[in-house]
């Protein structure tokens, strides 16, 4: 049994009250290792540690900061197969999935912000010739990133990469359901010359390491993904202390398919954007608008395609396309909503049940990949996030009518749209309230790019000089010539 340490100081280190929560495999639904339960003690020794840490780190040039960031990233690199094996026994997703996207993201995430700081430049703002503005964007000093448990070391180094190339000291906390890959990222750290106490990774529960660095006096800023409620708690807690906040919430998001859209390319990708993952990835399309022409045709071909091709499974089998759900909470909340949706009158065109598989992987979390007709677009179904191997199919006749279903959910973080009218392309991706909308395509990132949704999907963007712009504090200097 694996025991997870934090990472404090430079040190891998027991918390301090020496409790700890059991970490389950999803596979097998067992406990395999155990994650520090920490709680305020270990995240004010956290603290301590970054804030003595900040200067000597926000002074160190900036190409030695990109350095070791680049030799931490080459160094996961170097152990691409354990980081991918530990995220996919820990999270429950397919171990391709991990080893093809999941770590090579996560590595390209650090390798990216390295390189930016490097080419982070700020404004000047000559008035004329009678004075100059001129303005720095410096590190904010201790700086707070809380993760969660879809895509655990992808989240992670989305946030603390920008966060230290930027000169800031990070308290972390990744969520208590998966652990692992931080926590391997720890000794990565220390192996690279990290110095000690400028990343710390503190274990354990939302409700006591995440609310006490939300409420954390002096740490100025705090970069969150994770649920829309949770999202709603940090703010009321820190919003009063005017931390900074970059808020990246839930999704319900729309795929609205035309009918002359490409359809075989279509398919293949809403295959993915309804499943991959297990469904558990923010930016999936789990409401799926299909013009009426092709109603038929979509309904009868995506529902065979999802039979046929994704096998359902242990998550180290290289055949497993779906792999367990990350937890056994998550699991029955998933169930429970496609109950709802029975209850609501939806019909279930296939899966809608939880999967028993044999052997040692009996008691894992497993949920066929479901797809559900015939619900109203406002129904609670079509209107909360699942966040699981979920789908609704819902026909349409007008843009007007789609875009007033696609738009109709609290959510806004994302939506995918089918068309090879590039006019129609145009207009609708203009009129869809969100932060993110893919034309013929699914989950083609640019880092470079802003991210991150509006309405109750979230506050401020993460990506590129977003981030940077983030975790810096702008000063204007303005002289008199
Ligand atoms: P949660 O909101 O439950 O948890 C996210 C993180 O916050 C975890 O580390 C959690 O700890 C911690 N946390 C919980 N309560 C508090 C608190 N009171 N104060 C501070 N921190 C707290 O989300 P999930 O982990 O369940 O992740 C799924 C959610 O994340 C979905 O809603 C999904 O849409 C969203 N998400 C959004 C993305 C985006 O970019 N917009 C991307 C990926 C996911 P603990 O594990 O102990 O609960």
């Amino acid at each position: 049994m694996i025991t997870i340490a934090n990472y404090i100081g430079g040190q891998l280190i027991a918390p301090q009250a020496g409790k700890y929560l059991d970490n389950y495999n999803p596979a097998i639904g067992k406990v395999y290792s155990l994650c520090p339960d920490s709680d305020a003690q270990d995240v004010e020794l956290a603290y301590q540690a970054a804030k003595s840490a900040f200067k000597g780190w926000s002074e160190t040039p900036v190409e030695k900061r990109s350095r070791i960031l680049l030799t931490i990233a080459d160094k996961i690199e170097q152990q691409l197969h354990q980081f991918a094996e530990a995220e996919s026994i820990d999270q429950g997703k397919p171990y391709w999935l991990a080893k093809n996207g999941e770590i090579p993201r996560a590595i390209s995430n650090i390798r990216f912000f390295a390189t930016a700081a490097e080419h982070f430049a700020s404004e000047a703002h000559p008035m004329g010739n009678h004075a100059i503005n001129y303005t720095t964007r410096n590190p904010i000093g201790v700086v707070a990133c809380i993760s969660p448990w879809n895509l655990p070391l992808y989240l992670f180094t989305w946030k603390i990469a920008p966060a230290l190339a930027a000169g800031n000291c990070v308290v972390a906390k990744p969520s208590e359901i998966t652990p692992m890959t931080a926590y391997l990222l720890s000794q990565v750290c220390i192996d690279s010359g990290l110095p000690p106490g400028v990343l710390n990774i503190v274990h354990g529960l939302g409700t006591k390491v995440g609310s006490t660095l939300s409420g954390h006096p002096h740490i100025k800023a705090l970069s969150f993904t994770g649920g829309t409620k949770t999202g709603a708690e940090i703010a009321r807690v820190a919003a009063p202390m005017f931390k900074k906040l970059s808020l990246e919430l839930g999704g319900k998001n729309a795929n609205i398919i035309f009918a002359d859209c490409d359809f075989d390319k279509m398919l293949a990708e809403t295959v993915r954007s309804s499943f991959l993952n297990q469904g558990e990835i923010c930016l999936c399309g789990s409401r799926i608008f299909v013009e009426r022409p092709i109603y038929q045709k979509f309904k009868d071909a995506f529902v065979n395609k999802v039979k046929a091709d994704l096998l359902v499974g242990n998550p180290l089998d290289p055949k497993t396309q779906t792999g367990a759900i990350a937890s056994k909470m998550h699991y029955e909340k998933v169930l429970s909503y496609i109950d709802l949706a029975k209850q609501e009158g939806g019909t279930i065109l296939c899966g809608g049940e939880a999967i028993m598989l044999e052997g040692e992987f009996a008691e894992g979390w497993y949920i066929a990949p479901t797809v559900i007709e015939g619900l109203p677009y406002n129904c609670r179904t079509n209107q909360e996030e699942i966040f699981g191997p979920v789908v609704t199919i819902t026909p349409f006749d007008t843009e007007t009518e789609v875009l007033e279903m696609a738009n109709s959910t609290e959510y806004g973080l994302a939506s995918i749209l089918w068309t090879e009218n590039l006019s129609r392309a145009h207009q609708m991706a203009g009129n869809l309230k969100c932060g993110i909308v893919w034309i013929n395509c699914w989950l083609l990132r640019d880092l470079r790019t802003p991210f991150g949704g509006v309405k109750s999907s979230g506050v401020g963007r993460e990506g590129g000089w977003e981030a940077m712009r983030f975790f810096t504090e702008p000063k204007n200097i303005c002289i008199k010539l």
